[in-house]
């Protein structure tokens, strides 16, 4: 653990650490043996591993931590019960299999040491640790077994020596993280966009305002499409409109369309929230989009600091909405747009 954090810390990765759950319980003097059953104590394993990563991840979400690292993870107590008892297990503390395989972004399994070179595994720097080599080989083919349904598996061998296994595990968690910033995965975090920024002509004036940087983003993600106006009855095209310093939208020939543009904006959330959007890229300056600017009524073509109707009930909603304008701007700092902000919860037993 203490190599991993240094090696991840001289490369600007920031890792919360999660130590492994039975070690400590067997140190505070629950144990297998002084439990009723092996599946009790790993019952109990499971709470204590279950707390530690939910209290982990929502300090991460709350702080500039890029990964949280656990030790060990849930699926590893199937390596000591049943197929039953380790469901049961799990049940016990309100999850399934792959409830418990999905908390995990990636697994990577250090081979022991005691498969290759029994000669060399050893208990004395472990006081948790009870099997000997022969047993701690089994073990480690079904804690490998265990994690087999995991869709980011990776396995790392016995090296020479543990500072070269260390750096092959440094590598992998690497080039995972450096992969996953850009991977905002499909299933994981829809964006709701603003239609016209994707290229569908639903503006005003029948055409569309494709941006690069979403189109791009919109490659990577999941994308949830929307045109406000569009959903609350106007047509395209449509004569422009504008918000009045009242708060009411009145369009060029000073015909009130307030009611629309709020349906619109009601719709759009209602849409938003049917999908789990907790982010939203919006047209800037639009009377409906508008994240931090809108047109100021007179249709000169003035814009002053304000939100599309959209946009202010989105925010309202604690939607996190982003303009296009601010998505172009993080692209052409960081070469790419940042399509995830999550922490990652990397496992590896
Ligand atoms: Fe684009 Fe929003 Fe205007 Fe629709 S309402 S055209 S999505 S800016």
């Amino acid at each position: 653990m203490g190599a991993l954090r240094e090696k991840l810390g001289s490369a600007g990765i920031s890792a919360s650490f999660i130590p492994e759950a039975a070690t400590d319980l067997i140190q505070s003097g629950i144990a297998p043996w002084t439990c009723a059953s092996m599946l009790e104590f790993q019952t109990r394993v499971i709470a204590l591993q279950l707390e530690r990563e939910n209290e982990a991840r929502d300090l991460a979400a709350s702080s500039n931590v890029d990964v949280v690292i656990c030790d060990r993870g849930l699926c590893d107590s199937h390596a000591y019960l049943s197929d039953d008892e380790y469901a049961d297990a799990l049940a016990a503390n309100g999850i399934d299999h792959a409830g418990a395989l999905a908390r995990y972004d990636a697994v990577f399994h250090l081979e022991s040491i005691a498969k290759d070179n029994p000669g060399a595994y050893t208990k004395a720097n472990n006081s948790a640790r009870f099997e000997d080599a022969d047993d701690a080989a089994r073990v480690d083919e079904r804690v490998k077994d265990a994690w087999s349904d995991h869709p980011v598996l990776h396995v790392v061998g016995n090296h020479a020596d543990f500072a070269e296994k260390a750096d092959e595990l440094f590598g992998l968690i690497a080039q995972f993280l450096a992969n996953s910033s850009d991977d905002c995965r499909k299933t994981s975090e829809p964006v709701l966009i603003s239609a016209c920024l994707l290229g569908e002509p639903c503006r005003y004036d029948g055409k569309a305002q494709p941006c690069e940087a979403v189109i791009e983003m919109a490659k990577r993600c999941a994308v949830v499409p929307v045109c406000p106006e569009v959903i609350g009855g106007l047509p395209t095209p449509r004569s422009p409109s504008e918000i009045q310093a009242d708060g009411r939208v009145v369009d060029v020939e000073g015909i009130d369309r307030t009611a629309a543009f709020e349906a619109g904006a009601r719709e759009a959330l209602r849409i938003a929230r049917e999908h789990g959007c907790k982010r939203a890229i919006l047209k800037e300056n639009s009377p409906s989009c508008g994240v931090n600017r809108i047109y100021d009524g007179s249709f000169s073509g003035t814009r002053i600091p304000g939100k599309g109707k959209t946009a202010a009930l989105l925010v309202a909603a604690g939607i996190e909405v982003l303009s296009d304008d601010a998505l172009r701007q993080e692209q052409a700092i960081h070469g790419k747009p940042r399509t995830c902000s999550r922490s990652h919860l990397v496992q590896y037993p």
